[in-house]
């Protein structure tokens, strides 16, 4: 065999390796990495959507949670990971919000990760303890002003949209606040439930239930327009903290190099989970929406990262926080 047909017998073996990853990929479980504590809102959106990714995908989706303040663990875990498929990161607002919030980052959310597409948003609630003096946002907001030097407020950390939450509020309200950093919202809901802390400002995927329950209080949600499944709660626009939006919204990542076979594949599994009855009605029992398909494409989770991170990082600069 002389050195040209040589190269074109390696040439054709490659090809078929390729094709033959394309056609077996996955044949073990694919694990999904979750940047906040088991139990919380990040948490409550990963396993409905494992569920019904692996519906398509034909192999168990295992969640993992690599919880740490701020959810800045899991991003440098997955970016660390072998590029084969199999470790794929579910994320948050975060991943637009560290770069600005981190003097130092381990990783970075636009040259470490290949994307899969964007999942859903998700708005936040202000929520106290049950037994908080104050019946109405307006005694809330008198009652947090006049004992700022006593009140907490829970939150995930640097880089949580609980943390991001509360900052705009504080600066909203011109008000400096005592707060308390979790692992996730889901500790921090606990000792919430438990009377420890007075409020925060967590997502409705992990406040709802206990709302209903009459386990904590509700002043406010944080979108634009009224929650769907809360619709008796006012919005912050409403009690007059003008322009006062946020949202969450979730994105899938794999590690950088992982192959478009492997990618395609969980692109695929991510759309039909969107597209799934039982996804949408659990999402709207929750407070979330999910994107329409068409967005759960690698282009629309670059396009709106990038978008994120420049509408983020003036906002954050500005409010002078930052972690090291
Ligand atoms: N979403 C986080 C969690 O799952 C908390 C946060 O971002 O505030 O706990």
């Amino acid at each position: 065999m002389n050195a040209r047909s040589l190269f074109a017998a390696f040439a054709l073996f490659l090809a078929a390796a390729d094709g033959a990853f394309a056609q077996s990929y996955p044949t073990r479980p694919v694990t999904m990495v979750v940047p906040f504590a088991a139990g919380g809102p990040t948490d409550t959106v990963a396993r409905v959507v494992a569920q019904a990714m692996q519906k398509s995908l034909g192999q168990t989706v295992v969640v993992e949670n690599r919880p740490s303040a701020g959810g800045i663990l899991a991003p440098e875990v997955v970016k660390n990971a072998k590029p084969d498929g199999y470790t794929i990161l579910i994320h948050h607002i975060g991943m637009a919000t560290t770069p600005a919030l981190y003097r130092q980052l381990r990783y970075n959310p636009l040259a470490d990760f290949e994307y899969i597409g964007l999942i859903n948003d998700v708005p936040m609630t202000l929520v106290a303890r049950a037994n908080f003096p104050a019946k109405d946002f307006k005694e809330f907001l008198a009652y947090v002003k006049a004992n700022k030097d006593k009140v907490t407020y829970a939150n995930a950390g640097v880089g949580a949209a609980s943390h991001l939450c509360g900052m705009l509020f504080m600066s909203a309200i011109e008000t400096d606040l005592l707060t308390v950093p979790y692992k996730g919202t889901a500790p921090a809901m606990n000792d919430l439930l438990g009377g420890q802390v007075d409020f925060m400002c967590d997502q409705t995927t992990n406040t709802t239930a206990q709302i209903k329950a009459g386990k904590v209080k509700v002043y406010a949600v944080t979108s634009a327009k009224r929650v769907a499944s809360l619709p008796e709660v006012p919005t912050l626009q409403e009690l007059g903290l003008k322009g006062f939006e946020v949202g969450i919204w979730h994105g899938l990542y794999a590690p950088k190099g992982t192959p478009k076979e492997a990618i395609d594949k969980l692109v695929a599994a991510l759309q039909a989970a969107l597209k799934d009855a039982d996804v949408n009605k659990r999402f709207a029992e929750l407070g979330a929406t999910a994107y329409p398909p068409e967005k759960a494409t690698p282009a629309a989770l670059a396009a709106h990262l990038k978008a994120e991170i420049e509408k983020w990082g003036p906002i954050i600069k500005k409010a002078g926080v930052y972690a090291d």
